[in-house]
């Protein structure tokens, strides 16, 4: 894989802890790379991203991937409330008032970059995410065009017989701890997978928000139907599947 190291970016300082457990996608919202990267380096904006991905598939290196990109921001995920410090941050040249669907190119790139950072800092799948889901009433990029299942980070969430067995011990266990409403019981889950849901309690909009960014990120759901029944039964089945394995990595 071919990095282009032609420009650079003084927009960053030291990060708070040396593992690099997450990947941050964005787009620039600019008309394309030599706007972007402009943007990207210039002093002025304080911000910048590790990486840069041009629509023809050129990566350039902006950051130093040991040093503290600024482009995640506020932001939120699983507890870590600076995750400029923990990540490494993608910008895509990509602005969804030009374009609707990424190019081939880019995100062919994309998948490489990142089959190489989960490699190297052993990233599991579910910490590569959007801006969106880590500032999710602030940003929604990388947005809802964003392909998803084609950079191979997507999780399966078919529903099993053992899942079947275990969704009913929660429905169980939802009634005993007083969790009737379907969106109490939504917000608890999706708490646990990672995302701040504390301003969607008492906000119905922040909670569709947050609604559509769960979708974007982990059911591709621009291709599906928002069927509520459906919706429900798929992060409940995400959900199941997060205890079981947070156990797991919890005690190794
Ligand atoms: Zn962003």
């Amino acid at each position: 894989m071919k990095l282009i190291n032609k420009f650079k970016s003084n927009n960053f300082d030291t990060r708070k802890s040396n593992k690099i457990s997450h990947i941050i996608v964005h787009y620039t919202a600019l008309d394309g790379s030599k706007e972007a990267i402009e943007y990207l380096c210039d002093p002025k904006n304080k911000v910048s991203s590790h990486y840069f991905i041009s629509k023809q598939g050129f990566i350039y290196n902006l950051v130093d991937e040991k040093k503290r990109a600024w482009h995640a921001g506020e932001s939120y995920w699983d507890g870590i409330k600076d995750l400029n410090s923990c990540s490494i941050g993608v910008e895509l040249d990509y602005n969804p008032k030009k374009n609707k669907y990424y190019k081939k190119k880019l995100v062919i790139s994309l998948m490489n970059l990142i089959l190489k950072l989960k490699k190297k800092y052993k990233i599991h799948n579910k910490n590569i995410l959007g801006h969106s889901d880590v500032a999710p009433y602030r940003k929604i990029d990388p947005g809802k065009y964003f392909p998803w299942n084609k950079i191979n980070v997507l999780n399966s969430f078919k529903e099993t017989k053992v899942l079947k067995n275990i969704d009913n011990n929660l429905e169980m266990w939802f009634k005993k701890n007083n969790l009737i409403y379907q969106k109490r019981k939504i917000l608890f889950m999706l708490a646990f997978i990672g995302y701040e849901v504390e301003p969607s309690i008492n906000d119905i909009n922040k909670y569709n928000t947050l609604l559509k960014s769960y979708s974007y990120r982990f059911i591709n759901f621009n291709k599906l139907k928002l069927i509520r029944k459906k919706r429900y039964s798929l992060i409940k089945t995400h959900f199941i599947k997060e205890v079981l394995t947070y156990k797991v990595s919890f005690y190794s």
